[in-house]
């Protein structure tokens, strides 16, 4: 055995080893570029006929149409959306592994944020009898710094979440401002909830709750994934807090900069 760790650690340090640790790195770093490369290339390939099919099938819908016509036309454009979220999630995804997502500072209002994402998926599940309750601290009527963009973009997952895995009851999306130089949004809902075993799991990479999800709602399982690598790289971080049955509590932590230039408030902006 002393004889065999003696070669395996003069090995670990010879010349030919260190080649070959060179050519494999190499080889994986191409890998992965190739990789990034077919799924952003065959991505954008995909949006412009997707887009052409959903605008399509939504100009069908508002047309003259039997029910059974407009039946079909319903599940056509509800699988070209998934698609095309699939395919988003797809190249978001593959830009951040490669290192390569953008994030902007400017100033911006956070409550026009919430509102704009939450009123937006609220009208998509207005079948639904859920209450949207939306509470921001006072503080941000002031601009903060930050990417809205990506925010809008987290959010918009989150709180379609939310919506997608409750029936009824209500959707909680607080704001306040902690002590050192973060804020905090949270979103409850009282929804499915998620099972203890599974609470990490589903901020991994195409990992669902369980199978059953997948059948009845549909989803990439991308979702929170992205989400949480965004946050991360945002310089924030994102919990989950549920009892199975009851309702999930999502927590998003950011740093936060107010704007200190002008305009800076809300009210100045409306009037
Ligand atoms: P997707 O929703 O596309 O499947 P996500 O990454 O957004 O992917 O979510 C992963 C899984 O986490 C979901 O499939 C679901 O099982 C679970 N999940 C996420 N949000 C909620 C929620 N608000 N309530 C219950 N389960 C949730």
């Amino acid at each position: 055995v002393f004889f065999s760790i003696l070669i395996v650690s003069d090995y670990s340090k010879s010349q030919v080893y260190k080649k070959q640790l060179e050519i494999a790195n190499f080889k994986t770093k191409n890998l992965l570029k190739s990789r990034e490369q077919l799924i952003s290339t065959v991505s954008h390939d995909l949006k412009t006929p997707l887009s052409t099919i959903v605008g399509y099938s939504e100009l069908l819908g508002n047309s003259d149409v039997n029910t059974k016509q407009s039946y079909f036309i319903k599940n056509i454009k509800n699988s070209s959306e998934y698609i095309t979220q699939l395919v988003q999630d797809l190249l978001d995804f593959s830009k951040i592994e490669a290192g390569k997502i953008t994030i902007e500072k400017v100033p911006f209002l956070l409550p026009e944020i919430i509102e704009d994402v939450a009123v937006n998926i609220q009208s998509v599940y207005k079948q639904k009898n859920i209450d949207l309750i939306i509470n921001v601290d006072e503080k941000f009527q002031k601009r903060i710094v930050g990417d809205p963009f990506r925010l809008k973009q987290i959010l918009s997952n989150i709180i379609g979440n939310a919506y997608k895995f409750t029936e009824e009851g209500h959707i909680r999306v607080a704001a306040y401002a902690n002590e050192e130089d973060t804020f905090t949004i949270s979103i409850q809902d009282t929804g499915i909830g998620i099972e203890r075993e599974n609470q990490k799991l589903v901020f991994e990479e195409f990992a669902q709750a369980n199978e059953n999800i997948e059948k009845k709602y549909g989803g990439t399982g991308l979702g929170l994934s992205i989400c949480q690598k965004i946050i991360s790289i945002l310089g924030g971080t994102l919990s989950l807090d549920s009892i199975f049955g009851k309702g999930s509590t999502f927590t998003i932590q950011l740093p936060l900069l107010f704007d200190e230039s002008q305009p800076n408030s809300l009210n100045e902006v409306k009037s």
